[in-house]
C-alpha cells in the first residue's frame, strides 16, 4: 500500500503526541527500501508546536507539509473573532 500522503492521525502517532521536533522513519519512501536498516532510517522530521498542527519534512523523499486539525483549528480562530464560519460555510469577519 502506498499512501499518497500523511493523514493528520499518522503525523500524530508518529510524533507520539511529544511536542517539539520529532524524527522519524517515513512512512511513504520508508517501506520501499530494500534494507531494513533503510526502512527504518528516520529521515521524517515532524513538529509539533500545537496538539492540533504538526509540519513534517522528509530528508529522503522530500515529503513535505502541514497537518491541521480543522475542527479546533476554525474554532480557535472563530472564538479569537477572526472567522465564522457554520455547517457549509467559512468567512472573514
Ligand atoms: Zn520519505
Amino acid at each position: 500500500m502506498i499512501a499518497a500522503a500523511l493523514s493528520f492521525e499518522q503525523a500524530r502517532d508518529i510524533a507520539g503526541g511529544k511536542f517539539g521536533a520529532v524524527d522519524a522513519p517515513c512512512p511513504l519512501c520508508g517501506p520501499d527500501r530494500r534494507s531494513p536498516t533503510n526502512r527504518r532510517r528516520k529521515t521524517l522530521r515532524l513538529w509539533c508546536t500545537d496538539p492540533a498542527f504538526i509540519s513534517y519534512h522528509c530528508a529522503r523523499c522530500g515529503e513535505q507539509g502541514f497537518r491541521v486539525m480543522l475542527n479546533k483549528t476554525l474554532s480557535a480562530l472563530r472564538s479569537a473573532d477572526l472567522i465564522g464560519f457554520d455547517r457549509d460555510w467559512v468567512w472573514l469577519t
